[in-house]
């Protein structure tokens, strides 16, 4: 379509995390967002998956930035595995834009341009005017973008919920909101991670209520908290509570350190004299006299538990009658594990306490009606989440008038055309899955995955033929060794036919005057496909054809 602007989300709306969408129009194209998604568990060695930015390739000379709503994983994580070929600025908050400068500083990349905005303020990129607008979630300095774009104003939410009892400089900026909607938006792409709840999100008030209770209850204990680790506001209630109750608070966990850190010198967090001591000196202080405050390496409840449950904490072991508060949920797919968690902490004669001790940071179905009637938007693009999220989010749209025909279902790679006065998709762009190596820090291609899965779920075995470098003859017994294959005296016959198929086919490749790589790759090919005949299994074959001096 002639005029329009294109939106194309890269990640987000399938499933949760990973979160990019691409904003087009004429010379300019920026980015809303650049998140990383914690890939499936069956995926060996890989950290990450992260987007797939094909479609901007050849066109970086138009890109002209990457603008963040807040800094959580799932909208930051990616910037360091695909700054360097995107080469663009990035904007945000203080507090985001701090937490990007110091991943980028720990993969080591360097000459990065960053800006940080402050609420209310609006910077230009390329053909769009985009205004932050303060929104509150589970982590401090969220924003909503409301872009001015040539076509209309197209307000992405970011995560949100409007937590109404929140200080009143980080609550969600409802008159800005309501501004916005009186001069007219275009477009909203909106948090559907909570639509399928009715009635609103819990209020970190009402947390903090029930924290104190807790806190109350067990005097004479020892208290275990779990948070998530960038959840400055439920560590500020814990350092509040530690003074009300004189009791010194222990923070646990690099992530939680560097986010407190950070937030401690922008100002967002007050810390009372003298209550924060070292996970390292806990053992200096009576059970009634501590709080440890824990998180995972992803900033996981049910990962940090489960280290010092195992005893594999340097600091922090279990003790009977320490209380367990859990102020997190455990991420999706953890489910199990935190059963298996609960159960184990009891046997060790821990009291766990889970009830009324974590709030949601994002909007529910209530809140969302508040934010569609706020904003009143001509069009409607639930986000952020997968199908029946949206779906959720596409009634309660419905509900609070925006017309049928005008509320989109899309998913990622979708084309969407937009003008003041029509919106469709118009095509889609085909989307890989990027995945990226824990170790390496790099991406991975579907070939080394695969044959990861393959020594996962059959293992390896390794020929090794020796070859006389004067004569170009066979020179020595061949050695089969395996790991994680077919091991004891039930599979000696499968070896001897091994042996054996590889010296025929050796002959074969020596009698055609061929000894090097080449050979070794076809006896491999053969060898597996006579294992996979043999026994339905198919390892990794490696041959190592040696060239010897006799
Ligand atoms: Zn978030």
């Amino acid at each position: 379509m002639e005029n329009a602007i294109k939106i194309i989300p890269l990640g987000g709306f399938d499933k949760i995390g990973m979160n990019m969408t691409l904003i087009e129009y004429g010379d300019s194209i920026i980015a809303i967002d650049c998140g990383a998604s914690f890939p499936p568990n069956n995926l060996p060695g890989i950290a990450a998956s992260v987007p797939d930015i094909s479609y901007i390739r050849d066109k970086l000379d138009r890109f002209k930035g990457i603008i963040l709503t807040h800094g959580h994983e799932d909208h930051i994580g990616a910037i360091p595995y695909l700054i360097k070929e995107i080469k663009a600025p990035i904007y945000g908050t203080p507090l985001t834009i701090e937490l990007v400068e110091s991943r980028l500083r720990s993969f080591g990349i360097k000459g990065v341009k960053t800006k940080a905005i402050r609420f209310g303020n609006t910077i230009v990129v390329g053909c769009f005017k985009i205004e932050f607008v303060r929104a509150n979630h589970s982590i401090p300095d969220c924003a909503m973008l409301a872009i001015n774009t040539p076509c209309g104003m197209i307000v992405n939410t970011g995560d949100f919920k409007f937590d109404l009892s929140a200080p009143s400089c980080e609550r969600t900026d409802i008159d800005r909101l309501s501004y916005l909607g009186i001069k007219g938006v275009l477009a909203v792409l909106s948090d559907s991670t909570n639509a399928i709840r009715e009635g609103s999100s819990r209020s970190e008030q009402d947390v903090m209520a029930q924290l104190d209770r807790f806190l109350d209850v067990y005097k004479k204990n020892r208290l275990i908290i779990t948070s998530f680790a960038s959840n400055m506001f439920r560590i500020r209630q814990i350092l509040w509570l530690g003074k009300k109750y004189n009791r010194k608070v222990a923070l646990d966990g690099d992530l939680m350190l560097d986010i407190f850190s950070i937030s401690k010198k922008l100002g967002y967090i007050d810390v009372p004299e003298d209550i924060l001591v070292d996970v390292s000196q806990i053992d200096d202080y009576r059970d009634e006299e501590l709080i440890i405050l824990t998180t995972g390496k992803h900033g996981e409840s049910v990962q940090c538990m489960t280290g010092i449950v195992s005893e594999m904490h340097p600091h922090i072991s279990i003790k009977e009658k320490d209380v367990v508060l859990f102020s997190s949920v455990p991420i999706q797919g953890n489910e199990l594990e935190f059963n298996s968690l609960l159960n184990r902490l009891e046997e060790l004669g821990v009291t766990v306490e889970f009830e009324d001790i974590h709030a949601t940071g994002h909007a529910c179905a209530q809140e969302l009606k508040l934010l569609y009637s706020l904003l009143r938007p001509k069009y409607v693009i639930p986000a952020h989440g997968e199908y029946r999220y949206r779906r959720a989010a596409r009634n309660i749209a419905r509900y609070v008038g925006i017309n049928e025909q005008n509320i989109f279902m899309i998913k990622n790679g979708d084309i969407v055309e937009m003008t003041p006065d029509s919106c469709q998709v118009t095509g889609e762009i085909k989307l890989d899955e990027i995945l990226i190596d824990g170790n390496e820090k790099s991406k991975v291609d579907s070939e080394v995955l695969k044959c990861r899965r393959q020594m996962y779920e059959s293992g390896v075995v390794i020929i090794e033929m020796c070859i006389d470098k004067a004569t170009g003859r066979y020179a020595s017994d061949l050695k089969i060794t395996s790991r994680g294959f077919a091991e004891g005296e039930k599979y000696d016959a499968l070896y001897k036919k091994l042996e054996s198929l590889a010296l025929g086919e050796l002959s074969r490749f020596i009698n055609q005057g061929v000894i090097d790589e080449r050979a070794g790759r076809g006896i491999a090919a053969v060898a597996e496909k006579f294992i996979k005949n043999e026994i339905n299994k198919s390892p990794i074959v490696v041959v190592n054809l040696l060239e010897v001096m006799l």
